[in-house]
């Protein structure tokens, strides 16, 4: 029996259950509850809060959500062989944990759900970057959901809350800057998983502000954005020439150096140059 509710450990839920971890799912499961319950409150108050979890696996992250008081979890599970694992915590949990087996990529369950809502997730490393780049990006700001509180690999975190002029800043963290406060709220080892990955993972946090940081057209910003790095290493009156054969004249009246590198842009000089195309 586990201290936080009464269910049995995950280990022997999993040797119960079967649950041989499989490379192709990004399985790399987290056992210790304590742990589990630690990324749960890192996604803030959950009382009055519905959340979605892709992923829940054998449900060490649902079960500390759910112990931390989630007033609903609603998760959705690629891999058949977990759900009667789920249906032992929603038996537990009357009413709390609803479970839909299929892939996160198809399934859009967000409005399912009843605001406020949160997200929250140990993603799986191939669908991760994936899903999290949709829900940076819905079609109306603010989004359904208040905060994103996910696991990633650690170089993926680091490139979500990179700076300007660092290796890791690009497309992913203009995207999630733009419009949240993104931090990272925990770095763990391999260890920490079982089967434990080759690489560091991180937990970041991201909550979404009232309104983008500054003005700029969504689709526009995507696209001069994905241009200037595209091809990273290159200026941006090359890297951008696509966009406008004036690019040059351009960017010199927005006061931007036509022989900057987008890394060494800022969110602010990006959104300028998104709202002067229009
Ligand atoms: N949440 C569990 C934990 O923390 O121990 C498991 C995390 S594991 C990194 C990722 C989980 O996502 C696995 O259970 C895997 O089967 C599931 N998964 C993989 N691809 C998926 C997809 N496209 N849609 C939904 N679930 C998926």
């Amino acid at each position: 029996m586990s201290q936080i509710d009464g269910l049995p450990p995950l280990r022997d839920v999993i040797a119960q259950h079967d649950l041989q971890a499989k490379k192709a799912l990004g399985q790399n499961f987290l056992l210790d509850l304590n742990l589990t319950a630690r990324i749960a409150r890192a996604a803030g108050d959950l009382k009055g809060s519905d959340i979605l979890e892709v992923g829940p696996g054998p449900g060490g992250l649902t079960r500390g959500l759910l112990a931390e008081g989630a007033r609903r979890v609603l998760a959705i599970e690629k891999d058949p062989r977990c759900l009667p694992a789920l249906a032992e915590i929603a038996a537990a949990y009357p009413g709390r944990l609803e479970v839909i087996e299929g892939d996160a990529l198809q399934i859009d369950p967000l409005a399912h759900l009843t605001l406020p809502i949160k997200i929250c997730a140990n993603l799986p490393y191939n669908v991760g970057t994936e899903l999290l780049v949709r829900w940076l990006t819905p079609a109306q700001w603010p989004p359904v959901w208040s905060s994103l509180t996910l696991m990633f690999q650690k170089e993926v975190a680091e490139r979500i809350v990179a700076k300007p002029g660092s290796k890791a800043y690009g497309r992913l963290a203009l995207l999630a800057q733009w419009r949240c406060e993104a931090r990272i709220v925990l770095t763990l080892p391999p260890s920490a998983f079982t089967p434990p990955p080759k690489i560091d993972s991180a937990v970041v946090h991201l909550t979404a502000l009232p309104e983008p940081r500054f003005p700029a057209p969504a689709k526009t910003l995507e696209r001069v954005v994905a241009a200037g790095f595209n091809q990273r290493r290159k200026m941006l009156r090359s890297a951008l020439k696509g966009l406008d054969p004036q690019i040059e004249a351009r960017l010199t009246r927005l006061g931007i150096a036509p022989t900057a590198r987008a890394e060494e842009i800022g969110l602010e000089q990006f959104c300028a140059l998104a709202r002067d195309f229009g």
